[in-house]
């Protein structure tokens, strides 16, 4: 598994994403394929939004038949934007 990209490498699993929390409470994961962020709801706190989303793309991608799961992992921050979710 060590040289596996969860981002990238799925075929028929979803994906499992790093989300981060924005100042207004929304969840942020970094789409690879449209090279933009994705919003999520945040719900109460963090970790509790984690879980099974549909994808947020409007390109046809591999995200959108398996959806993708989000794991909060932090805030979002500068340094996380340009980072782009890695
Ligand atoms: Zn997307």
């Amino acid at each position: 598994m060590a040289h596996r990209n969860p981002e990238t490498d799925h075929k028929s699993e979803p994906p499992a994403l790093n989300a981060y929390r924005s100042e207004h409470g929304q969840l942020l994961v970094w789409c690879v394929y449209e090279r933009r962020w994705h919003f999520h709801g945040g719900c109460e706190g963090p970790g509790t939004a984690d879980g099974h989303r549909g994808a947020h793309c409007i390109e046809v991608t591999p995200y959108r038949k398996t959806g993708y799961y989000i794991r909060e992992v932090g805030p979002f921050t500068p340094v996380i934007r340009r980072r782009r979710g890695r």
